[in-house]
């Protein structure tokens, strides 16, 4: 953990330089977690206890060097600022040190008030990488986002439906698709306002939600149109998890200044059950149902079959 309540592992074998690193780490207000040698230590930033790491070189079984090594071979998301503390001092063993990955080198004989102004050091520094890895994770949900609904964007869902084809195409199981698009949805924008027409685009997405299964793929391909990839899934089964959606889309209530409002949807489906289709040859079939389903009258679902 990192920031208020943050770990800071001691690893040594000698049990009189562990309780003075273990005082120094306290006095910064950190809590010292102590192991006595490097498998140890090496257990405990996998499990990601601590986010800075003082490691005595020479330790029974796997030495300070090794634990580096095997430290920097972990997952990047494993942050781990290394110093390796160490009686041995010569240019050789601190190139040897770094090298190795470790972040700094601290020679046994450095006093107190040094120690902790470059564990101060790696606490910054730590915080700074972890904060990163944070972001950079957030930026990579948020790039497969739509921002309106919190479905997957269009990019995203195409990805999805790629990788599930695939999936399906290695399994030997269907993929179903159902392409769907809010009726006369221009009207809701004229008639009420383009406030009240997101709110319906929310409601939409979350009934959506609410009525595929956890293994389902949720995305708005565009304005009012949204697709669903339904891995292990016939030709039947998506007719009749769509019809499912259709009517739950009727019966949807929603509010708006002027008077409660009501939707219709109307959708194509399509499915991989006879033949190997690919995202684009799924998605062109699934339109032309959905144009179908539209030019019957709305509020209907339609099978590319
Ligand atoms: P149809 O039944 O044939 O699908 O008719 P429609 O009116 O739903 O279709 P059309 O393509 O004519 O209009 C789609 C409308 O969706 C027009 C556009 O302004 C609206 N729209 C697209 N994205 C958004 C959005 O993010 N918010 C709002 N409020 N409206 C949107
Ligand atoms: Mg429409
Ligand atoms: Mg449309």
């Amino acid at each position: 953990m990192i920031g208020d309540g943050m770990k800071i592992l001691i690893a040594d074998d000698d049990p009189i330089s562990r309780r003075i690193l273990s005082k120094v780490v306290t006095d910064l207000g950190y809590e010292p977690i102590t192991v006595s040698n490097g498998m140890d230590a090496l257990e405990r930033v996998k499990k990601k206890e601590c986010s800075v790491v003082l490691l005595d070189w020479m330790m029974p079984g796997m030495d300070g060097i090794e634990v580096c090594r095997e430290i920097r071979m972990l997952d990047a998301e494993n942050v781990c600022y290394i110093i390796i503390n160490s009686a041995r001092e010569g240019s050789d063993d601190i190139s040897r040190a770094l090298k190795a990955g470790a972040n700094d080198y601290i020679s046994k004989k450095t006093n107190s008030i040094e120690l902790k102004a470059r564990i101060g050091v790696a606490v910054r520094t730590a915080q700074l990488e972890k904060k990163l890895i944070d972001l950079n994770n957030r930026l990579k949900y948020l790039v497969r986002i739509d921002s309106l609904t919190g479905l997957l964007n269009h990019a995203a869902i195409l990805k999805e439906l790629s990788i599930e084809l695939e999936r399906g195409r290695r399994d030997g199981t269907a993929t179903s698709i159902l392409m769907l698009d809010l009726d006369r949805f221009k009207t809701v924008n004229d008639t009420y306002g383009h406030q009240t027409g997101d709110k319906v685009l929310i409601r939409f997405s979350n009934l959506l939600i609410q009525s595929c299964r956890s293994f389902d793929r949720i995305g708005r391909y565009g304005g009012e149109e949204f697709l669903i990839v339904l891995p292990r899934t016939g030709d039947e089964e998506s007719l009749i998890i769509g019809n499912r959606i259709r009517a739950r889309t009727e019966t949807l209530e929603i509010d708006s200044e002027i008077e409660e409002l009501s939707i219709t949807c109307s959708i194509g489906c399509c499915s991989t059950i006879d033949s190997e289709k690919h995202s684009f040859a799924m998605i062109a079939s699934a339109d032309s149902a959905l144009f179908r389903a539209k030019k019957a009258g709305r509020n209907l679902i339609m099978s590319c079959k």
